[in-house]
This record gives structure tokens, sequence and C-alpha cells, in this order.
């Protein structure tokens, strides 16, 4: 019976080029990987983890280009108005005076990636990543129109025919289908969705539109179709400083080397201590976790900056394990810590504890700022041309504009109220009723008795209330008087 522990065999060489990087536990590059030398054609691999990242990727496909679709009280819900400067976001409006939000919402973004990588590694590139996601439907075209792998490296190596012309041509037409597809689905966050469709389409959408819609295609067929991995290799920021994160406990796509080696072939069913061939470990050497990798890399060489997790290999290995009678999980998610039989809990990371505080510190942040939003921005502004005036009935009047902004999606009706340590009357009409989005400029006098102001500069505080509780906002100013 094949056995999981394979003892005698000569593991030297591998442990110069893995242990050290378990060691520092770091990622790296041990050997130059295929990748960075020749075109990549992946074997596509049916298994467990590619069920899931398939699901994942379908529905944040579906939302992607579905989202920009849904309504919400008359209006496409989720919309970046750049003419109007305004983001909508179902009932909420944000202004860019109000884009702190969105920074404090990529910070939080950014350590909940964090976390989540301290404890799953590069789970979001393997599962969630855009790159990975259009990556893999070019490849599934590719594979629909040229065929599996090995037909596909053929196509590359023959001569050109008409065969070879007409599927490669077909292969770039349905590219750059699903690259305009793409375009007009990012910039629909950007122009309301319906209009965009059509316009494209019919040829009627504006210079810049049309611009920005083929700048986004050329980008997806340029990362999709042709730079793939490299992407992911060469420009990616996270790929690079991702390893920080890493420690022990981190459970990463990872090639149980001890029970592995020695490789080998061998036919099915033969026992690996059989004295054959020598010892063999439980790798038959079948060379599929390579074949069926997006990036080109062999796993079995140690952990390296290229692997994005996304479990392809995982499978690979199972399929061929299954095959040959032998348990699952050669290659599989796991940590140093469980490979090498130690136990050490979580919460006695500091890395994550640290990102998890963090991560739940900007939740908080978002939540505050959320909270403590007003839906209505004014801004007080005295009049430049005179301090004060006097009245033919003696008393004193100052002149303001105040700038209101209705930051809701609805028509308002405001009651603006003055107050301060004098008897100040407001003479303009108090009652205003403002449109969705719409800043009204509103210049108000006050006026005050002169015998009652204390000083010659006063307080006096500015403060606009939604009739219905809608709610408020104020503002402290000046009063002038001629003492
Ligand atoms: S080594 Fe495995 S998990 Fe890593 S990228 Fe390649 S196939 Fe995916
Ligand atoms: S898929 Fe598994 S058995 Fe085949 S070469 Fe890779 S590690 Fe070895």
């Amino acid at each position: 019976m094949p056995t999981n522990n394979h003892n005698n065999f000569d593991n030297n060489a591998l442990d110069s080029a893995i242990r050290p990087a378990r060691e520092q536990r770091i990622p790296v590059t041990l050997v130059p990987s295929r990748a960075q030398s020749s075109k990549i054609h992946i074997r596509q691999q049916k298994g467990d983890f590619q069920k899931i990242r398939t699901s994942m990727n379908s529905l944040l496909v579906a939302l992607f280009f579905l989202l920009p679709f849904i309504s919400y009280e008359g209006r496409q819900a989720i919309l970046f108005d750049l003419n109007q400067q305004q983001f909508f976001f179902f009932g909420t409006t944000l202004w860019p005076q109000d884009f702190t939000i969105l920074a404090w919402v990529f910070i939080a973004a950014a350590f909940l990636l964090f976390f989540v990588t301290v404890f799953w590694g590069r789970i979001w590139c393997g599962y969630l990543c855009p790159q990975t996601a259009w990556t893999f439907i070019y490849v599934w075209i590719e594979t629909q129109i040229e065929g599996n792998r090995n037909k596909r490296v053929a196509l590359d190596k023959a001569p050109w025919s008409s065969d070879k012309l007409k599927k490669r041509l077909l292969k770039h037409y349905a590219w750059g289908a699903i690259a305009l597809l793409t375009g007009c689905g990012f910039i629909a966050y950007f122009v309301p969705a319906r209009e965009l469709y059509l316009n494209i389409f019919s040829f009627n959408a504006s210079f810049w539109v049309t611009t920005w819609v083929w700048f986004f295609a050329i980008c997806t067929y340029l990362n999709a179709g042709w730079m793939r991995e490299q992407m992911c290799l060469h420009c990616c920021p996270y790929a690079r400083f991702q390893s920080v994160m890493f420690d022990a406990n981190t459970k990463t796509v990872t090639y149980n080397a001890a029970r592995g080696e020695n490789r080998g072939p061998r036919k099915r069913q033969q026992n690996p201590l059989s004295a054959e061939k020598g010892a063999l470990g439980d790798c038959v050497d079948c060379n599929l976790c390579v074949e069926v990798c997006p990036t080109g890399i062999d796993i079995r060489n140690g952990l390296q900056y290229e692997c994005i997790d996304c479990g392809a290999c995982v499978d690979a290995c199972n399929q061929t394990m299954d095959k040959f009678g032998y348990q699952r999980n050669l290659i599989s998610y796991t940590s140093e810590n469980a490979l090498s039989g130690k136990a050490e809990p979580f919460y006695e990371s500091y890395k994550f504890i640290g990102y998890g505080v963090a991560a739940l510190i900007m939740l908080t942040v978002i939540a505050v700022d959320i909270y403590s939003r007003s839906n209505i921005e004014l801004n007080v502004i005295r009049d430049r041309q005179s301090l004060y005036r006097e009245t033919n009935d003696n008393k004193i009047e100052n002149s303001y504009t105040l700038k209101i902004r209705n930051k809701t999606q609805q028509t308002r009706l405001y009651r603006i109220y003055v107050s301060g340590n004098n008897s100040y009357r407001l003479v303009s009409e108090a009652n205003l009723k403002i449109l969705p989005g719409e800043q009204l400029d509103y210049p108000v006098t006050v006026v005050a008795e002169p015998e009652l102001l204390a000083d010659s500069r006063n307080e006096i505080t500015f403060t606009i209330a939604e009739q219905h509780n809608y709610g408020q906002a104020s503002q402290q100013s000046s009063f002038f008087t001629p003492i």
C-alpha cells in the first residue's frame, strides 16, 4: 500500500531550496519561472477549488455588469456623476467634500485584505481579483476556439494556414467583444448605463465617453489577452509586499515535500516504497500541477511570490492522487506550522491582531462618519461691501449670503433661524425650498437693536433646519456695530 511517510528519500536538494525560505517565513522565487521565459498555455482543470473560483468569479463579473442597471428612486443606484461632481449610492449622495468617507473605505478595505492575507495568503488574487477573473474568461474563450492545451501549443508551432488564421481571427474578435463590453461596463459607473450602451453601439456617444470606453477596452484586451500573469508578476504591488503579512500560520498553497519526494513516474497502484525504482515519494512527476498553473510556476520548488493561491495545482494533484490511490492533499492550502505538526494559535500572531484591530478601527470611523454626516451644507459669507448699516429707525443691519446645499436626492423645505447674545431679527424670508442637489446662494439681512449690543463685534449663529426633521446645519459669523 502506498504510504505518506517516506523517510528514506534524499532531500538535501530540497532542504537547500525550501527550508531557508520556510525558516525566514517569506515567499521567494527559488528558480527562474517558466512564466518569465515562455508563453503559458494553461491546461483547464476541474476540481473543488476551481468550482469555488469559477462561482466567485462568475458572481463578481455578473455584479460588475449588472450593478449599474439597478435603479433606486428613479435614478441609477450607483453612479459617479463627474459632471455634477456627485456620487450616488442608492439613497445617499456624496459630494467632493464627503469623499473622506471613500478614503476611509479604501483604507478599511486595505486592512481587511491584510487581515485575510495573514490567515489565507493571497486568496484575494486567486479568487476575487478582476485580473484573474478576466484572464480565466479569456483562457476559456481561447480553449473553446483553439482547443485544449496540447492543441493550442501545436497551433502556436504550426505554420500559418487558413485554419490557423480563422481560429486566430475568431479568438481576437471574441476577446475584442469582451473587452469592449468591459469598457462599457466600467464607464457605466460614470455615465448613465442604459444610454451608454445604446449610444456606444449606435455610434452616438460623445467623443470623451467613446475615448474612455475604448481606453478601458484596450486595457482589458491587453491585460487579459496578452499580459496575463505578467501583470501579477511585474505590475501588481500586492505581489511584492504580501510576504510581509505572511507568518508561520498563514495557509497558502504548499507542496508537502517530505511526502512527495523523491518524485518519479511509476505504474498506477505501484507501491512507492518498492525497490523497483528506488524508494519514491507520492509525487508521480505527472507535471499537471505545472501545466494548470496560470503563472507558470512549479509549486514543488517551494513558496514563490508568483503563486496567486488559485488552487488549480491542488485540484490537479488531487486528481492524480485519486488515480494512483494515494491520499489527497500532497499539494494543499496549509501553513508552515501545520505542515511541521506545530500548533500555534492564531490569536498569538501580532500581525493577525494588529490588522484586525486596524480594520475594526477603520470600520468604526466609517460608521461614525456616516452617522454624523449632514444632509445640508451651510456656508455663511459676510457682505464685503459694508460692515454694517444704520436704518432710519436707528437699528443696525448686517448682510450675509448663505450658501445652502440640499445634499439629498429629494426637494426639501427649510427654515432659517438666527441666534446669539442679542435679539437678532431676520428681515428676509425664512422659509426656503431647495431642489435635489441644488446649492442656493441666498442673501439675508439681520437687524438688531444697537443698545442691546455689547461690543463692536458680536457673535451670531445661522441655523438652517429641514422642516420635516431631515437634519440641520449651523454656522457662526459676526455681527458688527458702530460702537
Ligand atoms: S502554484 Fe498552484 S495555486 Fe499557485 S498560482 Fe500556480 S496553480 Fe495557482
Ligand atoms: S500534480 Fe502532484 S503528482 Fe503530479 S507532478 Fe505535481 S505534485 Fe507531483
